[in-house]
């Protein structure tokens, strides 16, 4: 993010010492429990988060179907099934119905949104356009921000967006980019963003970003929709399923990447309410931003220039997702 989408939250982590590791502030147990991940306890760490352990420990859900616990053949085999490559029998077999997707994410949609547009720096007249948010107005999209040797934030998005989409597509979900590499000059406006997430009943919204500010500030926070009403922002029936959606994703992002929740606001949950963002106040579907880390500092951009660990980072939010529509 920059400009006017990160000004700094509500919520302020100024009060924690950056001396103190992330680890013994205050943080959700899901978080807690991801910190243990990288020990022997990974296993169990895993089997707690795909059974859905909450931020309050509850084991309140089970995931039906994970791909943790099936084989191939559980998950694919349906008894009875002809083989997919069976010759019809003719014209009085009626012609064979499209297979159903397998997996957890079945029947699920997921909106996935790449923060920002690598063509917004050329079209700043098009994306300063002011739009109507409902809370107030504002620019239609931003040009997001950069590391330090010109790894454009809007790169990392679409990368990270399209590892995300096919890890979800694996669990059988239906996913639909807000845009795709190359589909338009620039935008979409913030507005459209939250549009085709509620056009499409999405059953989870995430937008992907990386933030911009200085160096030292380090680790990722999820940015969850604060209680809003005025004009067409409504966001009273989104906040509670969005929060749960936004803890599931921290806890199995920091899990899979090992980066900590980040040391500059969030007071060390990794965790941020905003009342300020268009993408959030006009979605009517559980919906969360993600800011995977922070361009400006080197150790963070050493790991979001990383294919590899792009690659972890959406396994993560992939994660998460599974976990609350799983369960
Ligand atoms: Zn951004």
């Amino acid at each position: 993010m920059r400009k006017d989408d990160s000004a700094p939250p509500p919520e302020s982590g100024s009060s924690v010492s950056p001396d103190r590791p992330w680890f013994t502030r205050r943080s959700t147990l899901v978080v807690g429990v991801a910190a243990l991940a990288p020990a022997a306890l990974a296993g169990w760490v895993l089997t707690q988060v795909l059974a859905g352990s909450g931020s309050d420990g509850q084991q309140s859900r089970q995931l039906p179907a994970s791909h943790a616990s099936l084989s191939p053949g559980q998950r694919d085999a349906k008894p009875g099934s002809p083989p997919s490559g069976s010759p019809t029998a003719g014209a009085s077999t009626p012609a064979a119905a499209p297979v159903p997707a397998k997996g957890p994410l079945a029947g699920k949609t997921v909106v996935v949104d790449p923060g920002h547009n690598t063509g917004n720096f050329k079209h700043t007249d098009e994306i300063d356009q002011q739009v109507d948010i409902g809370t107030n107005r504002k620019e239609c999209d931003t040009t997001g921000t950069t590391t330090n040797s010109g790894y454009m934030e809007a790169e990392f998005t679409m990368d990270v967006s399209k590892r995300l989409r096919a890890a979800l597509e694996a669990q059988g979900a239906k996913v639909v980019l807000t845009h795709e590499t190359g589909d338009r000059a620039w935008g979409p406006c913030i507005t459209e963003r939250a549009r085709i997430g509620n056009v499409a009943n999405a059953d989870a919204v995430v937008s992907v970003h990386a933030d911009g500010v200085s160096a030292g500030n380090r680790g990722f926070h999820v940015i969850l929709p604060a209680k809003v009403k005025a004009g067409a922002a409504d966001t009273a029936k989104i906040v509670e399923p969005s929060r749960e959606l936004g803890e599931r994703i921290a806890g199995n992002f920091a899990r899979t990447t090992g980066s900590a929740p980040a040391n500059y606001l969030g007071g060390g949950t990794g965790l941020v309410v905003r009342d300020d963002l268009g993408g959030l106040n006009l979605s009517t579907r559980p919906k969360v931003f993600i800011e995977c880390g922070n361009m400006r500092d080197a150790k963070d951009a050493a790991q979001l220039t990383s294919p590899e660990w792009r690659q972890k980072a959406a396994q993560g939010i992939a994660d998460g997702i599974v976990g609350f529509l799983g369960g």
